[in-house]
């Protein structure tokens, strides 16, 4: 698999020491579409068992592609939206069905999506919560139907499948059918282990800080990492810290205790000095840059979840980070295949642009003659000043 690097700040790799990796999706990968089908389905057998909604939630197909990242659950509509970097709706579904243009107008008016506002929004910003936005269409769509008045309001929807969600992760059941499936849930890549190998040739060192716990992250680097390592025994060499549980991003601005893991047993003990070499859970970012005895800057921190691993770090520490976004991929050769489209469009609109200025000119001269006289009196010189500066401000 190829990989790009997209930088917004100079790096100078010289100076990075260490080299800080996420598990979920970072350094381990899913095969998304297996997991979300997983979680969607666990999701809706909890939804039956547990808060007792109708059996027709049990068939509800799974479909990837109904949602993406960075779409925006608006609670209190039942609506998915996709809005603008600055909170502008670009589009919006009410249930699996396009909402029209003018129907959103009539709903959002000149709304600017806060994301602050939890009560009303939530945003769908991780890989494990595209069933979440899958399933709330789903059952925003049920709940439309006719006779199907057994279903809470949307926001209880929207509140239930979070909370199912949740407890899926708690209690086991997403983590128990990956192990017993690895093959099916999750993706081995020789590159990833044969890239850290070379960089740890030239001495850089790494980490991992995830928010699984012990006895999962090792069963996934068992499986992804072992059996491609070339100048080492096992994963435990490969990263001089792993540190599991940690509650990201929580980890970045608190000062939790670590625990010691027993990396054989898997058993914790308190402790309470400076940080050696091995296995942890819990903990904070402070005191664990300070036991490596390195500067922010000297450590890069590459994650998946821009809230999780991302924002708060930046916020908080000044550890230099990366973000994965794997939609990249499929969005960049989009954007390759709409280059023709792109280049006809740039073609069009400069020859849109000449012509427009000719129907104001020519919509002015005939609402205000006066005033067009008067521009023509001016000397030539200065109708170009004027129109220097227009084009400035344009
Ligand atoms: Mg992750």
């Amino acid at each position: 698999m190829s990989v790009k690097v997209f930088i917004n700040r100079t790096l100078n790799m010289r100076k990075i020491k260490y080299i800080g990796l996420d598990m979920d999706h970072t350094l381990v990968r899913y095969h998304s579409h297996a997991f979300e089908e997983l979680s969607h389905k666990t999701m809706c057998e909890k939804l039956v068992s547990q808060k007792h909604y109708p059996e027709a939630v049990r068939n509800l197909p799974f479909h990837m592609d109904l949602a993406i990242r960075g779409l925006v659950i608006d609670k209190k509509k039942g609506n998915l939206l996709k809005v603008s970097r600055h909170g502008a709706i670009r589009a919006s579904y009410h249930g699996t069905k396009p909402i029209d243009f003018q129907q959103q107008q009539k709903l959002y008016k000149s709304t600017y999506i806060d994301l602050s506002d939890s009560h009303s929004y939530t945003a769908i910003d991780t890989a494990f919560s595209l069933s979440v936005a899958t399933l709330f269409a789903q059952l925003v769509e049920l709940k439309d139907a006719e006779g199907r008045d057994t279903m809470p309001d949307y926001d209880t929807i929207s509140h239930d499948v979070v909370e199912m969600l949740d407890l899926s992760h708690r209690d086991g059941s997403l983590k128990g059918e990956v192990a017993r499936n690895l093959e099916k849930y999750i993706i081995k890549d020789p590159d990833v282990v044969r890239g850290i190998e070379r960089f740890k040739q030239h001495d850089k060192k790494f980490f991992i800080v995830t928010n699984s716990d012990f006895a999962y992250s090792k069963l996934l680097l068992d499986y992804a990492i072992n059996p491609f390592l070339k100048d080492h025994k096992d994963w435990t060499e490969l990263f001089e810290y792993v540190v599991t549980l940690a509650q990201k991003p929580r980890f970045f601005w608190d000062n939790l205790r670590f625990l010691k893991v027993d990396p054989v047993t898997g058993s914790m003990t308190n402790y309470d000095e400076a940080l050696r070499p091995g296995i942890y859970q819990g903990g904070g970012a402070t005191k664990f840059a300070k036991d490596l005895g390195v500067e922010g800057d000297d450590i890069l921190y590459i994650g998946d979840h821009i809230y999780g691993d991302i924002l708060r770090l930046k916020k908080d520490c000044n550890w230099r980070t990366a973000l994965v976004v794997e939609e990249l991929d499929s969005e960049i050769e989009n954007y390759k295949k709409a280059q023709p489209c792109s280049a006809e469009i740039r073609v069009l609109m400069d020859k849109k642009e000449p012509l427009e200025k000719i129907l104001v000119d020519q919509i002015t001269a005939k609402l205000n003659p006066e005033k067009t006289q008067r521009n023509r009196a001016l000397p030539i010189c200065k109708i170009k000043f004027l129109k220097s500066i227009r084009r400035f401000h344009r």
